[in-house]
């Protein structure tokens, strides 16, 4: 559900209220939180509730805030929602989710059951959903059912990239190909007059704010996954983690999205690439996409030489799927269920999106080759 359309020619941009980032942000949950309310009802992912809960009650007790704080293990299906919803405390004034993506969109369920503000505290950063009204629905058996939305933007977001940096590093790869995707996509909405998630046409701000994110991803997160994996948090964390938590969440909800992130809908049908991260699969919808916009050769291997940089996968295979004509009709064919890929500047034919799948797997057999020929002069 999208929230009702603005009239025609009226634009709009929204966003999270307040967006804190850094080293230890999670201690300062409370000064943050501090005007939200006085009573929290806070769902963590059950394996950080030890680590966590101390440094809750310290930070709330500190701004007068009382909560309640529960582990949460389960799919993000409506009825773990209601479940959790009916046993909320009495008088809570906002929800906060804590975790790697499901007690986030948990506690976004239950506070748009209850009409109440959520905060959202992401553990990994592997998507832009923590600054977006977005929650994506399954069923038990992980099957996205539904991607439905809040009334408002999450009122706060905290960051703390002590904690991100302890993430295994194939979560912040995934989320650079969620983001990388976003400047694309919001040209090609743009040009094809689409509607954003936020319900409007985009103001300008929103592929200024994509174009800036793609140049940060470009030219640091190379060096801040080498910072990670030397246990730095260093400006170029900084900039990654805010580039693919903030930026890429104000430029898709505000300025649309496109073919990248419907191909998800088509990668998730596959056997072997259905079990691969939301980011991944995005970032190979991406060079389908320059693809079919009729991109050269070189730009797309230029973008795709960087991904394998960030260790993202360019082909089927890297993604885990096979190749076979079946595979890419179907991959094609679910793409095509998508809304996002109405925002094309040209209708988009079966026939022309499965051309340009394997252009892409074509090109990067062709340059694996290439690479393989040439000795390595350099490692990134
Ligand atoms: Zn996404």
């Amino acid at each position: 559900m999208i929230a009702a359309e603005a009239g025609p020619g009226i634009r709009l941009f929204a966003t999270a209220a307040r967006y804190v980032q850094g080293p230890g942000a999670l201690a300062e949950i409370g000064k943050h939180a501090t005007g939200i309310g006085t009573m929290a009802f806070v769902l963590v992912d059950s394996y950080l509730l030890d680590r966590v809960a101390p440094v809750l009650k310290t930070s709330f007790e500190a701004a007068s805030i009382d909560f309640v704080c529960q582990g949460v293990a389960s799919e993000v299906t409506d009825a773990t929602i209601s479940l959790i919803a009916r046993e909320a405390p009495v008088g809570i004034d906002f929800v906060v989710g804590i975790g790697g993506g499901k007690s986030i969109d948990i506690a976004k369920g239950i506070a748009r059951q209850l009409d109440v503000e959520v905060v959202t505290v992401p553990t990994i950063a592997s998507n832009d959903s923590p600054v977006s009204r977005a929650i994506a629905i399954y069923d038990e058996h992980h099957q996205l059912t539904e991607v439905t939305q809040l009334k408002r933007n999450p009122v706060l977001v905290l960051v703390d990239t002590e904690v991100i940096a302890n993430a295994p590093p194939h979560f912040l790869s995934a989320g650079i190909g969620d983001a990388l995707s976003k400047h694309f996509e919001v040209q090609a909405c743009s040009a094809a007059g689409g509607i954003t998630m936020q319900g409007g046409r985009g103001l300008r701000i929103a592929a200024i704010v994509a174009a800036g994110c793609y140049e940060i991803l470009r030219s640091q997160s190379v060096a801040a996954l080498l910072s990670l994996a030397n246990g730095q948090i260093d400006g170029a964390v900084e900039d990654t983690v805010e580039a693919v938590v903030l930026l890429s969440g104000l430029a898709f909800e505000n300025g649309g999205l496109s073919l990248a992130h419907a191909a998800t809908r088509g990668l998730m049908a596959v056997s072997g690439a259905s079990k691969r991260l939301h980011g991944e699969h995005v970032a190979y919808g991406l060079l389908v996409q320059l693809a079919v916009m009729g991109d050269n050769d070189d730009a797309i291997l230029d973008l795709a030489g960087f991904m394998s940089d960030v260790q993202l996968p360019c082909t089927l295979a890297e993604l885990g799927a096979d190749s076979t004509d079946e595979v890419l009709q179907i991959v094609a064919s679910r793409t095509l269920t998508a809304p996002h890929v109405k925002n094309l500047p040209a209708p988009l034919s079966l026939d022309t999106l499965v051309d340009a799948i394997e252009r892409v797997e074509a090109l990067m057999k062709a340059a694996s080759h290439s690479r393989a020929e040439r000795p390595r002069n350099h490692s990134l």
